[in-house]
């Protein structure tokens, strides 16, 4: 069975790497700054007075406000939200991601959507559920991979589900993946804001949170979601952990800094682990949260997720910061003009899925992707590509993906999976495992699979 799996798999890969880069695919190549190196369209230099307005009277009203209540204003705010009224993504915008950067991204990740849905037996029903799409470019590579496997997939009923928060972004998305094939919904209050249907009729929902994603076996993607989810900080004192606030600078009342809460705060007292040896720590407790979602759904409908970010496995200490044409940028000024982020903590996320799903990785991009077969892919789009521009974006889109010193190995992949995905195979009577029991099925990406 076990090998039945591995070699399906690379039957996948093999079917899909047959295909060359589409016409149209070749231009989306182009040469990428990681979100680290990020210049400054004149625009774009403007402050928002209006959400720093919004955020110094809260602050007069209340007081200081935590970290993350700052972040979750500042990037998601209905009215001036950066998500909610940018798009940030691209040569043009502060970043540039992975999905961005290469076609072979995406299809990747198709192929590890496809190859879960197998080890699962495929199931019927296959729901694709996107967390933050950005401009859909993952969701399209990954359609494109369906498409091109669609006799593997017959058999499943299909559908993609994306939860985006901003309108705009939201737009976007629909433009791409489903062209004019989509409306709004009538009511601001329905769970589906908007609906569509691709070119090959594949029916696509619009969702502001996870939790209106109707239930069923769903592999869920979240590409650079969770390090735009807001996080509480916390600096350790004589006194113990202290929340670190944002408060009004009292010398320039036009400018904001940050403080130490003179006393234990709900988060202070309940986000900080016990025997926590670091001093200061960052917790997305939001991003647990819906970590927590995901794996009970995992668990009660069957499926996985795959969340791929840049992170670290509960080591670091201070990460938030700014981008803003794809330079860093000061986290405090002119908020609302500029992307907030910070590292995920992947060690959290373990802990906060529970034992009811197993985990997987994290592992470095440039691991994951090589274990997909990305070498492969490259050798046969050069195989195919005489146009010496294309083939050196090609290979500097390659690069920057998997270099160590470049997104290879800040970015990681990390995966939520039903138990039973890990189960040692049982013999054929289905009852007692063998003496010696064999290895669990390998997981695409996280084993090494083998080219011939
Ligand atoms: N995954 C895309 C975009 C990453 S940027 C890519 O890799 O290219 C982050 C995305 O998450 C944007 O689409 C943003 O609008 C969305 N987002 C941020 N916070 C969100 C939230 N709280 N709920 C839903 N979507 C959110």
């Amino acid at each position: 069975m076990r090998a039945l799996l591995l070699g399906k798999t690379q039957q996948l890969v093999s079917r899909v790497f047959n295909h060359p880069v589409r016409p149209s695919a070749a231009v989306r190549w182009r040469a990428a700054q990681a979100r680290l190196l990020c210049s400054s369209s004149p625009d774009e230099e403007k402050p928002r007075p209006s959400m720093l307005r919004h955020l110094t009277s809260k602050i007069k009203a209340t007081g200081p406000i935590p970290v993350a209540e700052y972040m979750r204003e500042v990037l998601t705010n209905p009215v001036t939200g950066y998500y909610v009224k940018n798009n940030m993504l691209g040569p043009d915008g502060d970043f540039i991601t992975s999905p961005e950067i290469s076609q072979i991204f995406g299809e990747l990740l198709g192929i590890w959507i496809i190859s879960e849905w197998m080890g699962a037996g495929g199931p019927k029903q296959l729901q694709l559920v996107e967390l933050g799409p950005g401009k859909g470019s993952l969701a399209a590579d990954v359609l494109r991979v369906f498409s091109q496997l669609q006799s593997v997939l017959s058999g499943a009923s299909m559908s993609l589900h994306l939860v985006e928060v901003s309108p705009a972004l939201s737009h976007i998305q629909a433009q791409n993946l489903t062209g004019t094939r989509n409306q709004e919904a009538d009511s601001e209050d329905e769970p589906v804001y908007r609906r569509g249907e691709t070119s090959t009729g594949l029916p696509v929902s619009w969702y502001r949170r996870l939790d209106d994603v109707p239930a069923g076996f769903s592999i869920f993607l979240a590409h650079e979601f969770f390090d735009a989810l807001p996080i509480h900080k916390f600096q350790r004192t004589e006194k113990g952990w202290r929340e670190v606030m944002v408060d009004i600078d009292p010398e320039k009342p036009d400018q904001l800094r940050f403080v130490v809460a003179p006393s234990s705060t709900l988060a202070s007292s309940t986000l900080v682990q016990a025997d926590e040896r670091r001093h200061h720590v960052e917790v997305c407790a939001e991003g647990g949260v819906i970590v927590q979602q995901l794996a009970r759904r995992i668990t009660e409908d069957g499926g996985a997720a795959l969340i791929a970010d840049y992170g670290h496995d509960g080591t670091k200490t201070d990460t938030f910061r700014g981008f803003k044409g794809h330079q860093l940028h000061d986290v405090l000024a002119s908020p609302g003009s500029a992307d907030l982020t910070a590292d995920v903590d992947f060690s959290y996320l373990r802990r906060v899925a529970g034992g009811g799903v197993a985990c997987m990785g994290p592992v470095s991009q440039r691991t994951f992707l090589k274990n997909m077969g990305i070498d492969t892919r490259l050798q046969v789009l050069l195989r195919n590509c005489s146009d010496p521009s294309t083939r050196k974006q090609l290979i500097s889109s390659y690069d920057m993906l998997t270099n160590p010193a470049k997104m290879g190995e800040r970015f990681h992949f990390f995966s939520l999976l039903h138990p039973s995905r890990l189960a040692k195979p049982k013999t054929s009577e289905g009852l007692k495992l063998e003496k010696k029991s064999p290895a669990p099925l390998p997981v695409a990406g996280f084993a090494e699979l083998s080219f011939s």
